[in-house]
């Protein structure tokens, strides 16, 4: 990725362009730190990056582009609220975001939503938003930027990727968090692969005694298990990833087994069940959603 003059972050730099380059950036992610103006440029670039078809992306020059940069592109979305200004951004506003969510877009393969000082959204807009997060459709990305992850209640953190624009030990440790849990989740995933129940018990030890991290970990592999059904029906869209192992692996009603498990255990997790108890319950309920030949 093509981050022009702006000054990143060498290792968040490196995490974005590695993201972009590999086309597995994650629907929705949440930009923080550096300046007001730092967060608008990087939104934008990194919507030029994603819907540029040049190489390096974003190259600045093609029509996508310069639409993107001029806020004339149809599909870019831009929402902004007043730094600091709780209730800047109303709740009709993300209502119509959502809505316009569901629609097709006009030129590009997705619509993206910037909503820029988001830390403007109240309780109310958070929890608005949160809906289409959880279901987002296929044909929509959210780029959210704000000062800092403090600004976000946890379900709404639990749904994106922070990328920090510059250093922020809250970031830090929130990156720090988010990694371990995607790690865990991708482990788990190879481990279903192998359809045997010893791997898939070993693969979910990473999340004892952190309820933080495992709820984490089965957010994401509720996304990664709905980006399985959709390479179902698309092939390429996450080509040579091992969400497209999966659907190839996999059954439609085994892989919504999966889901309805991991919901499950968030909720009993938010109930604050036994920590080591739910981890098993994973392994096992998991393991129990496969279908065996003959059974
Ligand atoms: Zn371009």
């Amino acid at each position: 990725m093509n981050f022009g003059k702006l000054q990143l972050n060498e290792e968040v730099a490196r995490r974005l362009s590695a993201a972009v380059d590999s086309g597995t950036l994650s629907h929705a992610v949440l930009l923080t730190g550096g300046t007001e103006k730092e967060r608008k440029e990087l939104s934008v670039l990194l919507a030029q990056a994603l819907l540029c078809t040049n190489q390096p992306t974003p190259c600045l020059k093609c029509d996508v582009c310069k639409k993107i940069k001029n806020g004339i592109h149809p599909d870019i979305i831009i929402t902004s609220g007043e730094a600091g200004k709780q209730r800047s951004i109303k709740i009709d506003t993300i209502r119509d975001i959502r809505q316009r969510a569901y629609i097709m877009p006009n030129e590009a393969p997705y619509q993206i939503f910037i909503i820029l000082e988001a830390s403007g959204m109240g309780e109310e807009a958070q929890n608005a938003l949160l809906k289409i997060l959880e279901e987002p459709p296929v044909t929509a990305r959210f780029i959210l930027a704000s000062r800092s992850r403090d600004d976000f209640r946890q379900t709404i953190l639990s749904r994106v990727t922070p990328f920090a624009i510059s250093e922020d030990s809250g970031q830090a440790a929130g990156e720090k968090e988010n990694a371990k849990a995607a790690k865990a989740a991708t482990d788990i995933f190879t481990a279903l692969l192998s359809k045997n129940e010893y791997k898939i018990m070993l693969s979910t030890g990473a999340l004892e005694k952190d309820k933080k991290t495992f709820k984490a970990a089965l957010e994401k592999m509720i996304l990664m298990l709905r980006n399985s059904v959709v390479g179902k029906y698309n092939d390429s869209a996450f080509s040579d990833s091992v969400e497209m192992r999966f659907s190839q692996a996999y059954s439609a009603k085994e892989i919504i087994d999966m889901q309805n498990v991991l919901k499950t255990l968030i909720a009993d997790a938010d109930k604050n069940a036994n920590d080591n108890l739910l981890v098993t319950r994973l392994a096992t309920e998991l393991a129990g959603c496969i279908e065996q030949n003959g059974r």
